[in-house]
């Protein structure tokens, strides 16, 4: 099975669009680690897009923020202010479905998958310390996490060696593959999709090969400049539309 692994989108479409096209006839089925909306132009377009298409979606901490299930006080300004943007722009039935998305983590096919870390959906793993902490909380051999916009991940190897994902730079549109060591276990980030902060703008995303035991990951370019206009179309917070060319 291939599965085709999507997080933190936050209503960019112009970039899970191309994602799509990119990965199209690669996959079998979709996981989506969430963050489906906040920061972005097009929250009910993504969620439609997703809704149909993906076999298991977590909810992520701006899924919880823009449906009212959390109030945001823990966001910096920006976020508030794209939050408070989104839930004004939120259908009914895409609040409600948002509401009801489930936490992780959740098994799939021994897959785990969570938005920030095993140990919590808000929590984040940035560097070797919550790598190990969320290793240590939770003995599944493959975690999908999201949250940090950061593609790559951690491997705790057979031999209990902490080794970081590293992925040398990847071309637009061609896989850039690691494959699963027997023993070894992996917490995996495929990156994101709408508002990558690794310093690469373009889109991320991965696909993983049960039988194979290979992660693919890939970024790609995506028409950025459309997703820009909406954005001050939308006067969504200046700052939130330039951070997407650098990637921070
Ligand atoms: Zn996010």
């Amino acid at each position: 099975m291939r599965y085709l692994i999507l997080s933190d989108i936050h209503s960019n479409l112009e970039a899970l669009e191309k994602c799509l096209a990119t990965s199209d006839g690669r996959y079998d089925r979709v996981l989506c680690l969430g963050d489906l909306v906040g920061y972005g132009p097009d929250p009910n377009a993504v969620i439609d897009r997703l809704q149909p298409l993906a076999a298991v979606i977590v909810r992520g901490n701006h899924d919880k923020a823009c449906c009212g299930l959390t109030d945001a006080e823990d966001f910096n300004y920006l976020a508030r202010a794209a939050a408070e943007w989104t839930q004004w722009q939120l259908t009914p039935d895409h609040f409600e479905f948002l509401r009801n998305l489930p936490n992780g983590p959740i098994q799939i096919d021994g897959i785990e998958i969570v938005h920030g870390s095993p140990i919590g959906e808000d929590e984040y793993i940035f560097d070797s310390l919550g790598a190990v902490e969320a290793f240590q909380s939770d003995p599944a051999p493959l975690v999908f996490f999201g949250h940090s916009h950061h593609q790559g991940g951690f491997v705790l190897t057979a031999d209990k060696r902490l080794q970081s994902v590293h992925l040398t730079p990847i071309k637009d549109g061609e896989p850039t593959s690691i494959t699963l060591q027997e023993n070894a276990r992996y917490l995996i980030n495929p990156g994101s999709i709408g508002q990558p902060r690794d310093g690469d703008g373009r889109a991320a995303f991965a696909i993983l090969d049960t039988e194979k035991k290979q992660i693919d990951f890939y970024r790609t370019p995506y028409d950025m400049a459309m997703t820009q206009e909406k954005m001050r179309k939308a006067d969504l917070p200046e700052p939130l539309i330039t951070r997407l060319e650098v990637g921070r």
